[in-house]
């Protein structure tokens, strides 16, 4: 009888997308498919699926209103494909899990858990029990691993940890976690393969996409990182102000009468580049019309200033910098914002490569510089995978 691999689905929930992938489980697995719906909510929802064999349509429009309709579809979808027979669990990204941070296999316990926590990420964690629970209702058997995006941060100094507020806080779980901790998991491990000495020095992490967050790591541990309590904090991002100065909350409640509720809606999705511009919050259309659009083209000069002052404090926390590594949407596709972000960073032996980084080659800094700068595609959905299989010992099964 013909033996076939056992798969894993991935399923990673943003803001308004969910990415999926099925990979054939195994110590390096194997993509099988992927894809993505994004702009849920808006206009213009698309199913944009990836296969290597080439048999799937590229794209396709959908009226998808929220994530419950668009994690109901994506399972019809799913189901109807002939890799879905072979696979044998899920694995999904999840935010946060407060005291959990290794990936663990989705029990009651573990579900109500996140339900008790979501107070902690309220923007993303509802969306990503909202996906775990749709499998669980449609596939009770098939078993499911949360991979949590706080676990690279685990263990850094408590200095950077530390929330200048009164101490109690701090006792009930207030205090740095740090986000796209899959996506830096997986750049160093991908640093190790390529430099190994280098992975072992100082490190700049520039995760820069939506979402956008940068990881100080020294031996290999982060040791700082810009998000903080939640994903809203450190730089400035599509729709999220980043680091803001917290007596604006006082301002604007009393000239506004702005309440709590409107006040986490408009740092969540109404600020950041989007708030800025007044018109995008992707950095692409921005960098389009700059030359025509002042607004624009602050929003674009905002985003290179602050990363660039990021990659100034986390070198300063780390006494040095030796390698600088960008990935995510704007990190691996933007020459342009690279080399605006890297502009006057020559004093830090940072000097990029103009004909290398104009093609996003994978070492993209001068030979003169002494800061390695490299871009990296990042794999979450290959970080999940790989948890997945381990946590499952999905690896030493075969199906007959
Ligand atoms: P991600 O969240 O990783 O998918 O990244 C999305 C962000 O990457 C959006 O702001 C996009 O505009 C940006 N992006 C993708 N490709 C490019 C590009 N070629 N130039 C500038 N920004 C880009």
């Amino acid at each position: 009888m013909k033996t076939a691999m056992p798969c894993v689905l991935t399923v990673n929930g943003g803001s308004s997308s969910i990415r999926f992938a099925v990979y054939e489980a195994g110590d390096t697995p194997r993509r099988r498919l992927d894809g993505k719906i994004d702009r849920i909510g808006l206009s213009g929802t698309n199913l944009t699926v990836t296969d290597p064999a080439g048999k799937l349509p590229g794209s396709r429009r959908l009226a998808l209103a929220d994530h419950g309709t668009a994690a109901d579809f994506l399972l019809d979808w799913l189901e109807t494909q002939p890799v879905f027979a072979s696979v044998k669990a899920v694995g999904h990204r999840v935010v946060h899990g407060m005291k959990h941070s290794e990936p663990e296999r989705v029990t009651p316990k573990l579900l109500a858990e996140l339900h008790r926590i979501t107070v902690y990420a309220p923007e993303h964690l509802p969306r990503e029990i909202g996906l775990i629970e749709a499998f669980r209702r449609r596939h009770p058997k098939l078993p499911q691993v949360a991979c949590f995006d706080t676990a690279f941060h685990r263990n850094m100094p408590r200095v950077a940890k530390l929330l200048p507020i009164p101490r109690r806080y701090a006792a009930r779980g207030v205090e740095r976690y740090g986000f796209h901790g899959l996506s830096y998991a997986y750049l160093m491990e991908e640093l190790g393969r390529l430099d190994p000495a280098a992975a072992e020095g100082r490190v700049i992490l520039a995760h820069l996409g939506n979402g956008a967050s940068l990881a100080a790591v020294r031996h290999g541990k982060s040791v700082d990182t810009s998000m903080g309590f939640t994903p809203a904090a450190g730089l400035v991002m599509g729709t999220r102000t980043g680091d803001l100065d917290p007596g604006l909350v006082y301002y604007l409640a009393r000239t506004e009468r702005m309440t709590v509720a409107q006040f986490q809606k408009m740092v969540n999705h109404e600020s950041g580049l989007l708030g800025v511009s007044g018109t995008s919050s992707d950095l692409r259309d921005l960098c389009a019309r700059e030359a025509s659009d002042v607004r624009a083209a602050q929003a674009v000069e905002l985003f290179c200033y602050q990363v660039r002052k990021w990659i100034g404090s986390f070198a300063a926390a780390l006494g040095g910098l030796e390698t600088l590594v960008f990935a995510a949407g704007i990190g691996e596709n933007a020459p342009l914002i690279r080399e605006r972000i890297c502009d006057g960073l020559g004093f830090l032996g940072i000097e990029l490569n103009r004909k290398r980084n104009a093609r996003n080659a994978p070492l993209i800094s001068a030979r003169a510089g002494r800061v390695r700068v490299r871009v990296i595609r990042t794999d979450e959905e290959l970080m999940i995978a790989r948890s997945v299989t381990r946590v499952l010992n999905l690896g030493s099964m075969r199906e007959t």
